[in-house]
């Protein structure tokens, strides 16, 4: 019997990890606990297991394999061999590092169906806009515990990493059990394809022994897709919401369940949507596929003539719809997903919600002409409305009423006052985006009820925890409107956070800790996030101010704009009424501000309000009446503890919001009090939100790269990806990545983990910088550096160690 953690032993191990994938699970189960036991002193009987467990793979007569010829089988050494020696798979590598050799690297690697490039630890990945032959099941199992170098990059590889922090930064309780993938890139780049092939991946590493749990977390992600994604003229899945999945893990890494936490869906896109885009995917699918069931006239939908929401002048639809098969494929997948994923009963009310929304898009209104009364208005087609009030299960003639008039209360008074044709218009499409929202948002808490991982987890145990966010690209359309600004703020948040931990907090812990090391200089987004955020005077609170003014207009906002954001990011283009320019992150965008206050202000009439709470239809009841807090724990946080964020490698350093302290939390909106929450309002809270997460955890990132605006495959336009390369800071992250060090652990904490590496298990080495630099020198690694009170790693130090942790 070799002596726990000798050669011989490592030998053992590293042999029995590499023979056999189906037996690797337990095998790195059972060291995890080796590790767990070994603090508590009984290594010797998990030894003896260890042991047996390699007699018994010896017995299956598996062939012995080094990894290294593992990772060269046949299909991985093909993979290799199609590379340019003078190519190179992480960028922090190179000899030469400026803006020309970089995108050279990254075209010429295109060209060769090599879409993936490291940077350092970050992943590129450029769009290749066609299907690519690298995620079949071989190299699901090659990138699977591979040393990093030892296959081409690939978010395989960023599955595998991240599982491996999670396995052992966190087994040992060292750092956060919370491992965070960010993916950014603009519209149409690869950030949801990518969050697909990580979840896909993850469920693999997560030991798939629970096939129904797998394919549900698969399949949530093509369920919200169908009701947040849309065409636009950028992409033809973009994603309209923000999404932030959450993958549970047990202590023993099997994942056990998946939370999502939804963002700021675009919901004005169900009533408008711009020219030659396309309402949210799933009424097409539902028209087409109810339509294949011979089901329309139920839901009161006609296959001849398109409903007004789906109608878009520039994109011939009608029958169109109704007999598209893609669409009839689509609509009987997302059933299916319902139905795996556990909606049952509840289906058919869905599909009514979504039908009696595309019918309240065809109620028309008409003025009353009279002398007197010229700002009355009546419903045009009372079959549509009475169609509606049949789907809603509510009261028609009531409906009539909300719909044509309101009620206000003045002097202890209720006085009913009529609608004009505008007003009513205003108020169904309203109440459709209202119905949408909270559908969708209904959806996703039931998802999450569905895959709460509770039942899964022993008592006590809190579990392991990997977020992947995927939210809207930053846009730039022709014509930019509320959504664009916000969506676009969301990234500049992302970036922001991104400069944070690639640039901010590292250099400032050389400086700190006395490490020697060259400044990077890097474009800091700051002024940005302040000119939107700050308050009073950053353009959400004006937009905010100017919306409960109420003589205020969309022109007054912009002028009020003008009059208070003093600077260079911030102009009024000549001849582009309401317009106004912001120069981003990610270059110009001019934005126009008609509609911009009536959209903040969002409001749903009470009348309608109270009129769904009455209907038959529980689910309507449920979607007015008990409103959904979007973000989970966002409605009661306060003040300070949510403008403050911690780094969760430095503790000392914080993110601080624009914000001030002290403002409302979030309630969800019920009436048309003007004092309810505005949507900027709600954006904020929701970005601060989603940031609290974030920095909760560890950060992997994945930075999407679109070669081209025409979604060629094979076309790699070098202007368009040097633009991409230079905002998102591609050649500054290659350099602090070749030159700086990207962990930093503190000795206490660094010798916790790897002192097994060096020193027997019994022994209790010194927190001692000298204790840290033997077990470095032990590892034969070099370039490393040591600060006051952290030892200052690179990334490739950190894998390398890992790697011999899970060899050991
Ligand atoms: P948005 O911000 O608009 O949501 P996005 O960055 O999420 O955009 P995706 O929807 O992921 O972009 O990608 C756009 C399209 O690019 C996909 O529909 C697909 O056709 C193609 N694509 C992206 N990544 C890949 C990939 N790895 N392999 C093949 N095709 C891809
Ligand atoms: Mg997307």
């Amino acid at each position: 019997q070799p002596e726990l953690w000798s050669d011989d032993f490592n030998d053992f191990i590293c042999k029995c990890l590499i023979k056999d994938f189906e037996l690797r699970p337990n095998v790195l189960d059972l060291l995890q606990h080796v590790f767990i036991k070994q603090i508590v002193g009984r290594e010797r009987i998990l030894q003896k297991q260890l042991i047996e467990l390699i007699d018994l793979n010896q017995q299956i007569g598996i062939i012995e394999k080094t990894r290294h010829e593992r990772i060269h089988t046949k299909k991985g050494s093909q993979m290799k061999s199609q590379s340019d020696p003078d190519e190179v798979d992480d960028l922090a590598t190179l000899e030469v590092l400026d803006e020309n050799t970089v995108t050279e690297q990254l075209q010429s690697r295109y060209g060769r169906d090599q879409i993936y490039t490291y940077v350092g630890d970050i992943l590129i990945a450029v769009n290749p806009f066609h299907k690519m032959e690298i995620y079949t099941p071989q190299h699901t199992k090659v990138y699977i515990g591979a040393k990093r170098t030892a296959n081409p990059p690939h978010i395989f590889a960023v599955a595998d990493i991240v599982m491996l922090y999670l396995h052992y930064t966190t087994l040992i309780a060292l750092t956060s059990c919370v491992q965070c993938v960010v993916i950014s890139g603009e519209s149409g780049a690869g950030k949801t394809e990518s969050a697909h092939l990580l979840v896909q991946q993850l469920t693999v590493l997560g030991k798939a022994n629970n096939r129904t749990l797998q394919e549900k977390i698969l399949l949530v992600n093509n369920l919200v897709e169908a009701f947040g994604n849309a065409c636009t003229v950028i992409n033809d899945n973009s994603s309209r919401f923000g999404k932030y999945l959450e993958m549970k893990f047990t202590c023993g890494g099997t994942v056990v369940g998946a939370q999502i936490s939804e963002y700021l869906l675009e919901k004005s896109r169900v009533i408008h949507q711009a020219v030659g885009e396309r309402n949210f995917h799933i009424f097409y699918y539902i028209y087409a596929g109810l339509a294949d069931r011979k089901k329309l006239a139920h839901y009161k939908l006609s296959d001849s003539k398109t409903p007004k929401y789906l109608w878009n002048e520039h994109i011939k639809l009608g029958p169109d719809i109704v007999s598209n098969t893609f669409y009839k494929e689509q609509f009987d997948a997302v059933e299916q997903c319902f139905k795996v994923i556990g909606f049952t009963l509840e289906l058919g009310s869905v599909y009514s919600t979504l039908a009696a929304i595309l019918n309240s898009g065809d109620i028309e209104f008409s003025p009353v002409a009279s002398e007197h009364q010229t700002d009355k208005s009546n419903i045009s087609n009372i079959s549509v409305l009475e169609n509606v009030a049949s789907l809603l299960r509510i009261r028609s003639d009531e409906f009539q009423e909300a719909l044509t008039s309101h009620c206000v209360v003045a002097r202890g008074e209720t006085i009913v006052r009529p609608n004009t044709v505008e007003k009513a218009a205003e108020v169904r499409d309203a109440m459709s985006k209202a119905l949408y929202g909270r559908l969708f948002s209904w959806i996703v808490n039931r998802i999450n009820t569905l895959l709460r991982p509770d039942n899964h987890l022993g008592e006590g145990e809190k579990g392991l925890n990997i977020g992947i966010l995927d939210i809207f690209g930053f846009e730039n359309f022709k014509k930019n409107s509320f959504e664009q600004l916000c969506i676009n703020i969301a990234n500049e948040q992302i970036q922001f956070y991104f400069n944070q931990h690639i640039f901010a907090w590292e250099q400032d812990e050389y400086l700190n800790e006395e490490v020697d090391a060259r400044m990077i200089e890097y474009e800091d987004n700051r002024p940005l996030l302040d000119l939107f955020l700050q308050k009073p005077m950053g353009m959400l609170s004006l937009l905010d101010e100017e919306s409960r003014f109420p003589q205020g207009t969309d022109q007054t906002l912009v002028e009020k704009f003008e009059d208070n954001l003093k600077t260079k990011s911030f102009w009024r283009p000549k001849r582009v009424d309401l317009g106004f320019g912001i120069h981003h992150y990610a270059g110009k965008v001019i934005y126009n501000a008609a509609g911009f206050l009536a959209k903040n202000r969002d409001t749903l009439p009470a009348d309608i309000t109270l009129l769904l709470r009455s209907s038959e239809n529980e689910l309507i009841r449920k979607l007015v009446t008990n409103p959904l807090t979007k973000t989970g724990n966002l409605a009661h946080t306060k003040g300070k503890g949510i403008n403050t964020m911690r780094s969760p490698r430095t503790p000392t350093r914080t993110i601080t919001f624009s914000g001030e302290h002290g403002d409302t939390p979030y309630h969800p909106r019920e009436t048309t009090n003007m004092r309810t929450q505005t949507v900027s309002s709600y954006f904020r809270y929701s970005l601060m939100d989603l940031l609290s997460k974030m920095v909760a955890g560890q950060p992997h990132f994945v930075r999407c790269i679109k070669p081209n605006n025409d979604r060629h495959a094979n076309k790699f336009d070098r202007e368009k990806v040097l633009v991409q390369l230079r905002y998102t800071g591609v050649l500054e992250t290659a350099k602090i990545r070749r030159q700086g060090y990207s962990h930093r652990i503190l000795f206490a904490n660094f010798i916790k983990r790897y002192y097994f590496l060096t020193f027997h298990a019994h022994e209790e080495p010194a927190v001692t910088p000298e204790t840290c630099a033997a077990i470095l020198e032990k590892a034969k690694l070099e370039n490393w550096a040591m600060g006051k009170t952290k030892v200052f790693l690179k990334y490739y130090h950190i894998e390398h160690l890992n790697l011999m942790v899970q060899q050991a």
